[in-house]
């Protein structure tokens, strides 16, 4: 559906940035791979996206914390592919604290990598975009682009930021074929979330199986944990034709988080 359309992922050497990377290799897109890995995973990585899907992937070390290596990335796209159709903004980092012990070096972080680096990306791209009458751009935020939890001081704010964002790149660009659209997911089991169920677990001296119920009990009626490929499937489908009219689009996949 997406062949010889090329996309880049951010944050997709891990979790659900890598299983949008799968779904997207999977439809005919070439892949702009990014984040952080040791070289051998990566270029493990690269070769089975190539021999898997026979597209075209690269990879790019660009620190979303930093605006010039984000517009390295975006050039990059255009060298190596030809040009940037697809903008999956998913690299996304945690850090959880009462407001008043929340390190200013942190808060700082999540807001560059959370928040900063979807506009420096869409910058980046939409120019190419507007020549060629053809781009997506979808931005992973979260539930806590909607509503907020305590402790997360920083990360609410930066995915309630994206969900804002994303709404304005979708009107200035509505009448052009960009689409702009965010995702907010639940809870995924990915390692920025296995790090907060075992922190939780140390915390209250509980099992990790204890506190993986507590968690998915406490906010994710379903109780069960998102699919990443669900989320690649979505991607997929607003990347399509039949994506084409959605556009500042909130959508959340959350097990029925949102509904409470
Ligand atoms: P993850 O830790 O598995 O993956 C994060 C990815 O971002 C990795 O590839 C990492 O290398 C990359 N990354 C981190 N800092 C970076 C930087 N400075 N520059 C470039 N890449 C960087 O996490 P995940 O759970 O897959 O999260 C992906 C996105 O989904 C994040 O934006 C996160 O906020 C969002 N999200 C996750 C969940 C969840 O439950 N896991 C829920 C809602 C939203």
């Amino acid at each position: 559906m997406l062949k010889g359309k090329n996309a880049i992922v951010t944050g997709s050497t891990s979790g659900i940035g890598l299983a949008i990377a799968h779904t997207l290799a999977s439809e005919g897109c070439n892949i702009l791979l990014n984040g952080f890995a040791d070289k051998a995973a990566i270029s493990a990585l690269v070769s089975e996206l190539q021999q898997t899907y026979k597209v075209k992937v690269d990879y790019s070390p660009a620190d979303m914390s930093k605006p010039a290596d984000i517009a390295n990335m975006a050039s990059m796209c255009d060298r190596v592919f030809g040009s940037t159709d697809i903008l999956v903004s998913n690299a996304g980092i945690q850090f959880t604290a009462p407001v008043e012990e929340f390190p200013a070096d942190k808060w700082d972080a999540i807001i560059a990598i959370n928040l900063s680096a979807s506009f420096h990306a869409a910058k980046a791209v939409l120019p190419g975009m507007k020549k060629r009458n053809f781009g997506r751009i979808v931005n992973i935020a979260s539930v806590h682009g909607l509503v907020a939890s305590e402790h997360k001081a920083a990360y609410v704010a930066a995915k309630h930021g994206l969900v804002g964002l994303t709404k304005v790149i979708a009107l200035e660009n509505a009448q052009a074929n960009i689409t702009c659209n965010a995702i907010c997911p639940g809870w995924v089991h990915t390692p920025l979330v296995q790090k907060q169920i075992e922190d939780k677990a140390k915390e209250e001296n509980i099992s990790v199986e204890q506190a993986t119920a507590n968690l998915l009990g406490e906010k994710q009626p379903n109780k069960r944990f998102i699919q990443p490929e669900n989320i690649g499937a979505l991607i997929a489908f607003l990347c399509g034709d039949n994506g084409a009219a959605m556009t500042g689009e909130i959508l959340t996949i959350d097990g029925g988080w949102t509904a409470q």
